[in-house]
């Protein structure tokens, strides 16, 4: 499939007009062709139009014919074949086998969602019958089912160029949802972000969907994205990228005559608390994983390990020994654009120059462009708590260790800690006391707790969390990863006293969907 530098709206593929956007191959500087020229509020109209048009139509499609649809995106995305592996390996300097795994998933994801649609149990169906009889007031009929909230407008994420942009998470758990979707496509990968488009707007025309069911648009985020986010047709936004975007996005939304939910995945440290049983029996091995996951992808993940926490003793200083001589090993890696590295390195140069923290090692360090050089800091608990500076998420394969005088000190810092995706504990049964103490607070400030693992690889599944409180993410009350994703883009409607032939096919008596339904209060099983 060729690339144009093109946007796609609707079933045409158009030519921005506003300022043009160029990849960067980030490995080598060099600039990637075509040019991308922006859209303008022409273009989020007529896009916004469509999908307000599509709604309607592509929100009560059938289960069967709209998994059918996101099996063909799958099936879609497939079929580009090494065009593009070898475009996003460009455009993001991420190895081929990261993005032949991100391919996968993104592929495993679509097919996740086509398993949610055919099961309905996303719409929760509640059906409390009439009790004309009851005293002294009779209930009426009353029929609850979740609708799709509306076309939803998604920012692809830098650092997922498949998995979590064009074709990604956000995407298929609003068109799972029944929303259409438009995506503004991240300046970093414009290619990739167009040849994955136009997979997905070929499924909508295979599929016969509504031809608004789909539209991407290229340019600034503070000019078409904010545009976008503002138009009154869109009604929720899926963002994974920076805090400073996504909170501007969030005030957008927030000062709309109608405002909308902006889904945004910011910025998080992930903690890991190493407790003194576990450090003192698996010092060696928990140092070697913390490193590995540390250095993975160039620390460009939002679960890297960002900070770890332990009590000061032999323990540590052997885990710190080992973690440096780890990181000696580690080579520079490329990083995803030129923006991140540079944002990496100041990020490092405030730790390096701060009086209160010290170097613990660092990884191999490189002069090609856009190299991320790992790095390991210490400070004590005393001078991390209250320093905003030290909390801050250095996007990249750095991380900070906090010193404590004591358990007790745990708890203090986890207190200090704004809302992260994890929080993690590697522990042995002997701290299990200490665990069940520290709990309830990482409860409060995380949304995946994970015991003796790294946070780094997220699963893709029913039971995941990927949230937290804010910034970890803007609502605390969802996920963007796992089934629980099409939540974000549902509201339920109630029935009251509805004919028969006025119903949907999921509130009927006959559960013609056979739908796992609540009725009178129990389960109805399909
Ligand atoms: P970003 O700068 O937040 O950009 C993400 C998307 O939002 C892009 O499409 C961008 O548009 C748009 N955008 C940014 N600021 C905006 C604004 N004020 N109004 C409207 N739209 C806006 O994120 P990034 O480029 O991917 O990475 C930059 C930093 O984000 C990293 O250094 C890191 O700190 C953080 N990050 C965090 C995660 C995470 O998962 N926690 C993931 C990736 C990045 P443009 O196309 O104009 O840039």
């Amino acid at each position: 499939m060729q690339i144009l530098g093109e946007m796609l709206i609707g079933s045409a593929s158009i030519k921005g007009k506003k300022a043009p956007i160029q990849a960067v191959n980030p490995a080598t500087g060099e600039l990637l062709e075509p040019v991308y020229a922006g859209g303008s509020q022409a273009e989020v109209d007529q896009a916004c139009e469509l999908a307000a048009a599509a709604f309607d139509i592509y929100r009560e499609t059938l289960p069967e014919a709209r998994a059918a649809f996101l099996e063909e995106i799958a099936d879609q995305i497939l079929a580009l074949g090494d065009d593009l592996i070898v475009r996003a390996m460009a455009e993001s300097g991420l190895p081929r086998m990261r993005l032949e795994g991100e391919r996968g998933r993104t592929m495993g994801q679509l097919r996740m969602f086509a398993g949610v649609v055919r099961s309905g149990n996303y719409l929760d169906v509640r059906i409390d019958p009439a009790m004309p009889d009851r005293a002294p007031l009779p209930r009426a009929d009353l029929r609850l089912r979740n609708i799709a909230l509306g076309p939803v407008a998604v920012f692809g994420a830098s650092n997922f160029p498949l998995a979590f942009s064009v074709g990604g998470g956000d995407t298929a758990s609003a068109l799972a949802g029944g929303c259409p979707v438009i995506v503004k496509a991240h300046s970093a990968h414009p290619g990739t972000s167009e040849l994955v488009g136009r997979a997905i707007q070929a499924a909508v025309a295979k599929c016969g969907m509504p031809e608004g069911t789909f539209s991407m648009l290229f340019g600034s985020g503070r000019d078409v994205g904010a545009t976008l986010v503002a138009h009154p047709t869109i009604k929720a936004v899926g963002f994974t990228g920076s805090r400073a975007g996504g909170t501007a996005l969030m005030t957008i939304a927030a000062n709309r005559p109608e405002p909308i939910p902006v889904y945004a995945e910011m910025s998080s440290i992930n903690p890991v608390f190493l407790m003194p049983n576990a450090l003192a029996a698996r010092g060696e091995a928990i140092a070697k994983g913390f490193v590995g996951s540390l250095a993975m992808g160039a620390g460009q993940f939002c679960t890297n390990p960002g900070l770890v926490i332990a009590v000061e003793g032999e323990g540590l200083d052997h885990f710190l020994q080992v973690a440096a001589t780890e990181l000696e090993a580690v080579a520079a890696q490329t990083m995803l654009t030129p923006g991140i590295c540079d944002a990496y390195s100041k990020g490092v140069d405030r730790l390096k120059s701060h009086t209160k923290v010290t170097q613990v090692g660092e990884g191999q360090a490189s002069t090609d462009p856009n190299r991320c050089q790992a790095g390991l800091y210490v400070t004590t608990a005393a001078d991390f708590m209250g320093d905003e500076e030290l909390c801050e998420e250095i996007f990249g394969a750095s991380s900070l260790v906090i010193r404590c005088a004591n358990l007790d000190e745990f708890k203090t810092v986890a207190e200090s800690l704004e809302g992260q995706l994890t929080a993690t504990l590697q522990l042995d049964e002997g701290d299990y006391a200490a665990a069940r103490a520290l709990v309830p607070t990482l409860e409060r400030r995380a949304g995946r707790i994970l015991c003796n693992g790294f946070p780094t690889g997220v699963e893709v599944c029913q039971a995941m969390v990927h949230g937290g409180p804010f910034p970890a993410t803007s609502d605390a009350r969802t996920t963007s990863v796992g089934s629980g994703a099409i939540n974000r883009f549902l509201r339920p409607v109630c029935y009251q006293d509805f004919p028969a032939e006025l119903m949907a096919d999921a509130i009927q008596d006959s559960n013609p969907l056979a739908l796992r339904r609540l009725v009178d209060g129990q389960n109805e099983l399909a």
